[in-house]
Formats: structure tokens, sequence, C-alpha cells
């Protein structure tokens, strides 16, 4: 599937201000990025979350792809609230939520204002050679190409049906995906897949294509479906690497809880949570082959099996049994060297 306009997707999202508990900037730039598709359709639950429909409205969708719209950030406190925060976190009427160690904190970097939020005071989006940098990749990269992928589902007409979820206040505990997963809009076996960004660990690196993660620091996902990404990746050659991605949690385990099906694709991050060296808070950056990977590996799964996730123990089966059959002169060639078992 073509690409399309994958690039200024990327920079129309990057460069809005976000927080946890402030998304309404990023979800309105998803709306409007979305107006024009006609074969999608567009809900929200009782939170704020986007629900997003593509093809068959009445049809079961077998994938939905899940980002979250929001990024570590300073927020005002509700008045009254009795919200306790350390004092590291604390600047001005602003507490800053999501995970980010103290001695970051401490070195007061400048922050941002945009109302009641405020974001540290870096490029929404800078392309430095093969890399994008941002003070929010994460998880806006994710928004980015999901929102991308739509639209060119909805420009080329293909038919199939699948979903997206559009998350809010995931860097707090996963608020969002918890009163989604607590009213699951879609069937059990629907399987959620978190789009992310993540520190590569377990031998995986940047610039090396999306991470199929096969678990995060609290949950191993679901075994069919991630076989049947690693399959759908190997059927268009697309680079990917298989990693437990376990510096963190996403989403997934958080629906997982729910009893429903997950998987999960990340894109390598770097300065994660804009943690650069020494203590100096950076934008984030990832490269960009690995977010055109992970395009073309969401738009493969879902050519590949658009029903859902489809067991590939078959194709398992049968590459063991052609080992099998590539070894039986020597299979023949002990039998006698091993004598039956006396009764
Ligand atoms: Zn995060």
């Amino acid at each position: 599937m073509d690409r399309g306009h994958l690039h200024e997707i990327l920079e129309t999202i990057l460069t809005v201000p976000t927080a946890p508990f402030h998304e309404y900037h990023v979800r309105e730039a998803i709306l409007q990025l979305l107006k024009p598709c006609d074969s999608v359709q567009i809900k929200e639950d009782d939170f704020g979350n986007l629900i997003v429909l593509y093809g068959d409205h009445t049809a079961t969708p077998g994938w939905i792809f899940g980002s979250h719209m929001d990024h570590p950030g300073f927020v005002a406190l509700p008045e009254g609230s009795g919200f306790q925060s350390a004092a590291a976190r604390i600047r001005d009427q602003f507490t800053f939520l999501g995970g980010v160690p103290e001695s970051y904190l401490l070195r007061k970097f400048p922050i941002r204002e945009f109302g009641r939020f405020a974001m540290w005071d870096l490029p929404g989006f800078d392309v430095r050679g093969t890399q994008i940098w941002s003070r929010a990749c994460d998880d806006l990269v994710g928004c980015a190409v999901i929102v991308a992928l739509l639209i060119a589902l909805d420009r080329s007409g293909v038919e199939l049906s699948c979903a997206a979820v559009f998350t809010r206040a995931e860097e707090v505990g996963f608020i969002g995906a918890t009163r989604l997963g607590k009213a699951w809009p879609f069937q059990p076996s629907s399987c959620f897949v978190s789009i992310e960004t993540s520190v590569a660990v377990d031998r995986a690196t940047m610039g090396g294509g999306p991470m199929c993660r096969v678990g995060d620091r609290i949950s191993i996902f679901d075994h069919t479906a991630t076989a049947a990404i690693l399959e759908a990746a190997q059927r268009r050659s697309i680079k990917v690497q298989r990693a437990l991605l376990d510096r963190g949690a996403c989403e997934a385990s958080g629906l997982q809880a729910y009893g429903i099906r997950t998987a999960g694709i990340s894109v390598p991050l770097g300065n994660y949570h804009n943690c650069g060296k020494e203590d100096v808070i950076s934008p984030e950056f990832v490269e960009s082959f690995d977010v055109e990977g992970l395009f073309d590996l969401m738009a493969a799964i879902l050519e590949e099996f658009p029903q859902g996730p489809m067991d590939c123990s078959e194709v398992l089966r049968k590459r063991f049994e052609s080992g099998v059959d590539t070894h039986l002169p020597f299979i023949k060639g002990t039998s006698d060297l091993f004598l039956p078992l006396n009764d």
C-alpha cells in the first residue's frame, strides 16, 4: 500500500502540543485529518478515547491498532484535588505527570505553556538526516502512522474492516486503555495491537526496523497474533525485529488484563521520555526507516490476514516436517543402532 502523505501527517501531528489528560489538541488534529475519509466512522467513549472504524462498520474487525495521544508533561492541578506530588515535580502552577527521573526534573529545563498544560521547550518536529526529532515522538508517531494508514486505506478503497483506537492518559498508567477495557467495543477475539515507540532492548537496534513486541515489563502477548505479524513481515520482506521490550509497559498489558487478545509493535526510540545524556532534557528521536517500516508492516498485516490473527501453526509444522524429510537418510542410517526396548 502506498504510504501517501506519511511524512506530512507526522509533521502535522508531532507539532501539536499534548500532555496527560490534555489530549484535546491531538484529538482534534486526528479528527481533522480523518474528516475527508468517507469509509471511516469515528466514535468516542465516555472518556474521550477515539474509536475509529474502517470499511464495513457492521463487521467485527480482526485488528485494532491503538496508540495514545498523551506524552509526559506539566499539567495544572484541578482545584482542591488534593493530589500529592514530589517537590521535584512541581513547577509554578504545574505538576509533572509521567515517567521521568527526578534527576532530570531538578535541572529545571525551560518549559512552554499551552494554557492549562506545558511541555518541555523543544521543537515539535525536526528532520535531522535520516532521523525525526521531536519533543513527543512517544506516542504521537504511533498516532500519525495509524492516521496515515487509515487515510491510505480510504484512498485505496480496499475491502476489509479494521479499527483504530486513540487513547488518553497512557503515561500515568493506562487510564484511557482501562476505560476502554472495561467497556470493550469489539469482540474479545479482535486483536488490539499497541502501536508504540520504545527503547530498543533485547538486541533490537535503532534503524533495524519496527520491533514486533512479544511482551513488555508486565505481560507476554498473544502467540497467534504475534506469529501472524511476523509471518506478514516475512511474506512482504519487511525488516522487523522480534523483541521482548521489558524496559517499559504498554497498553497491550492494560487491555490483556480484561481478557482482550493483544500484540504490540514499536518503533525504536532515542532519548525515551526526553531523557538525554547526563540528565539533560532533550528531544526524542526515531529513524524514518523504522517509521516507514511500521506503516508497511501494518498494511501487510491487514492485507495478508484481513480477518484477523490467523493460526500460522500449519506454516511452522510444514517447516519442521520438511526438516524431518531432509534428514531421512540419517534417520534410516541410524535406526539399526537403536535396539528395541526389552519387554
Ligand atoms: Zn511513554
